[in-house]
Order: C-alpha cells, then sequence, then structure tokens
C-alpha cells in the first residue's frame, strides 16, 4: 500500500546534470556549500546559483535520466 507512495516521491525527485562538466545535482543531497539544503528540488533553487564544480549557470543543467 505504501509502495505507490515511495513509487510517486522516487519520481519527483528528479536529477539535472551540468552539461558542462557532468556534475549530477541530487535533491537528497542539495548543495550545502552553494547554499541549497539536502531535500531541495532543482526547480526551487534560485536562479543565481551555479555549478559547484565548473561554475555553470542553472541553465547549464538538463534533466538527467538514468
Ligand atoms: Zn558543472
Amino acid at each position: 500500500m505504501d509502495a505507490e507512495t515511495e513509487a510517486a516521491e522516487t519520481e519527483a525527485a528528479q536529477l539535472y546534470i551540468c552539461t558542462s562538466c557532468g556534475f549530477i545535482y541530487d535533491p537528497a543531497e542539495g548543495d550545502p556549500d552553494g547554499g541549497v539544503p539536502p531535500g531541495t528540488e532543482f526547480t526551487d533553487i534560485p536562479d543565481d546559483w551555479f555549478c559547484p564544480v565548473c561554475g555553470a549557470r542553472k541553465a547549464d543543467f538538463e534533466p538527467y535520466e538514468e
């Protein structure tokens, strides 16, 4: 019964990859050093955030499909 709920939560946690360096943003980990607490969806990150590895803009990220 709880399986459906867990599946929905997993689906909501969309990973994003930096098209410049390949860094993958995981909402479960966030980017504490960049001021983004764990649990923050990529779409909720401020637009002035940038890749912690190469400094690319948020716009340079795209949804990552495993
Ligand atoms: Zn990057």
